[in-house]
């Protein structure tokens, strides 16, 4: 018989929904809006009305469905959550409350583990069971799988890559109240702080197609680099340092089988993994100095995945 599952991956302004058979096949996805009003109380009954209608209007029975699994943006720990400031949401039992709803099994995760997850599952390191995941969005997010298993830890701060201390001069607060943190200097936002820096630091003389851009992007960066201009290979090469260097320090304790980039930035595709592997190699430990970086593949679909995976085990 076939069996079913959800995948629930719930964001500040939609929750993305999606149906799958549990061999990995997506039958069906949508979004519903987060409606975070009222200490975000309305969010987990909202996703549990659109998956028993879901099931409504494709016959699925109970006995059919092997469950909902749940991304969240914020620390998870034992299906439950202590807080997610984007969701106003205080101490929240996820799976409590939407297996009182829906009467299917439920399973909760943080939104970056999960999308780990789902690329372990379907992505970029399908058939792997130990991998590093790396997202590099407006901020950086990452999971860490091993033997199949999200690294969870003692307070759901497992694979924070993104708060790794790797710069002692930015005096500017982090997201989460350090400074110095690989997201100041490798998400977005980070690799337009080292954009600004390096136009200010240059000399006047030398001429770069950045100054000339309005949006001082990750992309722009990207785009001027791959044109070969040198200021932008400059931030590139700091970018990369940075990510590649850290990449290796946390391969010294996953000793992963492939290392997975997602997220908006790693749209400049391989010229963003052939740099950060060169740095990645010139300092990892031997033995996983060969572990290959490569590029995501689910994109947004990443976290419906991988919240369909968690109801797997
Ligand atoms: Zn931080």
């Amino acid at each position: 018989m076939k069996k079913y599952c959800f995948g629930i991956d719930i964001g500040g302004t939609t929750v993305k929904c999606g149906l799958f058979e549990t061999d990995g096949t997506l039958l069906e996805k949508w979004e519903i809006r987060t409606h975070s009003e009222d200490n975000g109380s309305r969010i987990l009954p909202d996703v549990g009305e659109t998956i028993l209608a879901k099931m409504a209007e494709k016959n699925i029975d109970k006995s059919e469905v092997a469950g909902a699994g749940v991304g969240v943006p914020g620390p998870v720990h034992d299906n439950k959550v202590p807080y997610a400031v984007n969701l106003h949401w205080g101490p929240t039992d996820i799976a409590g409350i939407l297996h009182k709803i829906t009467g299917i099994p439920i399973k909760a995760g943080n939104d970056a583990n999960v999308a780990a997850l789902g690329e372990m599952w379907k992505g970029g390191a399908e058939g792997r069971k130990n991998v590093i995941v790396v997202t590099l969005g407006t901020g950086v997010g990452g999971g860490i799988i091993i033997n199949g298993h999200v690294i969870e830890g003692a307070h759901g701060a497992g694979g924070e890559i993104g708060h790794a201390h790797v710069e002692d001069s930015i005096t500017d607060v982090c997201g989460c109240g350090n400074s110095g943190c690989l997201e100041q200097v490798a998400s977005a936002t980070g690799i337009a702080r080292l954009a600004r820096e390096e136009l200010a630091a240059k000399d006047p003389s030398e001429a770069s197609v950045l100054e000339n851009e309005k949006d001082l992007d990750a992309r722009a960066v990207f785009n001027a680099y791959k044109a070969g201009d040198a200021v932008a290979a400059r931030i590139v090469n700091k970018f990369a340092k940075y990510l590649g260097t850290t990449l290796s320090v946390f391969a010294t304790v996953a000793d992963p089988e492939v290392i997975v980039i997602g997220g908006g930035v790693s749209k400049a595709g391989d010229a963003l993994t052939d740099i950060v592997s060169r740095y990645y190699k010139k300092n990892a430990f031997p033995a996983c100095a060969d572990t290959p970086i490569v590029l995501a593949q689910l994109g947004n679909d990443a976290g419906i995945y991988g919240a369909a995976r968690l109801v797997l085990d």
